[in-house]
């Protein structure tokens, strides 16, 4: 059963080390997430794996690690200084600050006159039972009228250099694309590239969200793994537009690889944006939604973005930012097909789709479900005894060994009962049990049968391992994708 709500979610991840608040013990900021021992591992692999499948596996794709801090004209080109703001609302009794598009989507304080002024908390877009009424005051504190929306920006705005001055202003990047853009020509002339091919980038973008929340689904500070794939909009594929069926791929590509790497089926689906919702440079904007604690909420955006930004930027910095088209002997301005997709809302939703609670002899056991690739440790390492010094030795041996080529952990501080526990709760895929029959004993004159035990998380099975085949059997499940059962077929079972 999976029952990931966000409290439990959020409780988990700072009780592990996934995820604290910023700045915590000031107070916290509440909008900047700091990734803990666990954390960081599970959001390396995450963007290592998306990595290695859109860039290292196609030929069609190359990389690009672009600064945070760019020229200001870029913002200016892209749109982002006239347009990247959000419609803005004050209450002028608590102050607090809404964007006006989202208040609909908020449960709503109300004091009904129909029960004496009695407070009520009414779900988000529903009317009061008693009185009939709907939400027109503030929704927090039910009795400040709300400002009339204005639009704020949601750059970052800061200085280049030691004079805080206009010319010297100049902003976080909010979106990863446009160093994707700028770099354009660069790229293709470096790399000698035929379109239709994409560069892909993963870094930090900065957005002073107005109101930011539901743990790191919305934060300042995130990071996104991007995607510009230039195509030639003049080509046809199957009788349709190119730029058409290469958005249509990646939708499919996309939507594949969060499925590939965990996320249930029936809580992902796509959203068609509709005329009113597309961006000012979009042809088609196709989201993926996962069904989040909160509701159907966007995990990623499949847009078309056109020729657009590589025109505005050519115009701006007045350099040709065309490609030669052999074949036709003509320039043109490649479209763009623009998967976007934020690593802190994909590690959360694979953290709560991972998230299952689950009865075993009569105790509650947590076990978090993520794929082995994206499992922060791969492997523990534990003793049945950690009074033997053999057996200890033998661990800290193994886990020296597994550790080269697998993020393995050695813990002996608690009984072997809670430790499996303790790594189901986290996702570790195997667990490797050292024993007295592993060591012998010296005193006895018997001696060890070089075995170890691997317990699997989530059938709990163990088999027993010659610890000769132990490189042999991870390669194999960790590397190679053999399943558990593949593998437990060939070796004698271990008592639990
Ligand atoms: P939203 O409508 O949720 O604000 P958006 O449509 O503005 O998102 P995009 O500009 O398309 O988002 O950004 C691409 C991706 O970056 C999003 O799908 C999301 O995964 C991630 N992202 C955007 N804003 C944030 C944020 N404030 N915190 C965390 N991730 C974000």
């Amino acid at each position: 059963m999976s029952a990931a709500t966000m409290d439990v979610l959020v409780s988990l991840a700072k009780r592990r080390g996934f995820i604290f608040q910023s700045s915590e013990i000031y107070g916290g900021t509440g909008s900047c997430w700091d990734y803990g021992p666990l954390g960081v591992e599970l959001k390396n692999n995450i963007k290592r794996v998306w990595w290695r499948d859109f860039v290292h596996q196609r030929d069609d794709m190359v990389g690009l690690d672009a600064s945070i801090l760019m020229h200001a004209m870029v913002w200016k080109a892209s749109g982002h200084i006239d347009h990247f703001t959000d419609p803005m609302v004050d209450c002028r009794e608590c102050q607090h600050r809404f964007r006006a598009d989202q208040i609909d989507e908020r449960d709503w304080t109300h004091y009904c006159p129909a029960t004496k002024g009695n407070k009520f908390t009414i779900k988000a877009g529903e009317p009061c039972k008693h009185c009939g009424a709907r939400r027109t005051l503030c929704p927090d504190c039910g009795k400040g009228e709300l400002t009339a929306p204005r639009q704020f920006n949601l750059m970052f705005k800061t200085f280049m250099g030691p004079v805080e001055e206009d010319a010297a202003v100049t902003y976080l990047r909010p979106e990863t694309a446009q160093g994707i853009f700028v770099n354009f020509d660069n790229v293709l002339q470096s790399t000698r590239r035929k379109l239709p091919f994409g560069i892909a980038q993963i870094g930090k973008a900065f957005r002073n969200e107005i109101t930011p929340g539901n743990f790191i689904f919305r934060s300042r500070e995130f990071e996104q793994m991007e995607i510009e794939f230039f195509v030639n909009p003049h080509e046809r594929l199957d009788g349709r537009p190119a730029d058409e069926v290469w958005h249509d791929r990646w939708i499919a590509e996309c939507q594949a690889w969060f499925t590939r790497y965990g996320l249930a089926a029936d809580n992902v689906k796509l959203h068609e944006h509709g005329r009113d919702e597309l961006a000012h440079y979009s042809k088609r904007t196709v989201d993926l939604l996962y069904k989040f604690p909160m509701g159907w909420s966007e995990l990623m955006g499949i847009a078309n973005r056109t020729d657009f930004d590589l025109k505005q930027h050519s115009k701006f910095s007045g350099k040709s930012l065309t490609y030669f088209d052999e074949e036709r002997k003509e320039h043109l301005v490649p479209f763009v097909i623009e998967p976007s997709a934020g690593v802190d809302r994909a590690l959360l939703a694979f953290l709560l789709d991972a998230y299952q609670e689950e009865e075993v002899r009569g105790e509650k056991r947590v076990v978090l479900r993520l794929h082995p690739e994206l499992a922060p440790i791969k492997i523990a390492v534990l003793p049945l005894l950690k009074k033997r010094a053999e057996i200890v030795a033998t661990c800290h041996d193994l886990r020296r060994r597994l550790t080269r080529r697998w993020l393995t952990l050695y813990d002996d501080t608690a009984a072997i009962g809670r430790l499996y526990r303790r790594q189901d709760e986290v996702g570790t895929p195997y667990c490797v049990t050292v024993d007295v029959k592993t060591v012998g004993d010296a005193d006895k004159g018997e001696a060890g049968d070089g075995k170890v035990t691997i317990r699997e998380r989530d059938t709990m099975e163990q088999i027993r391992v010659p610890i000769a085949d132990l490189e042999t059997v991870f390669a194999r499940l960790l590397d190679a994708g053999a399943s558990w059962r593949e593998i437990a077929a060939g070796y004698p079972r271990a008592e639990g």
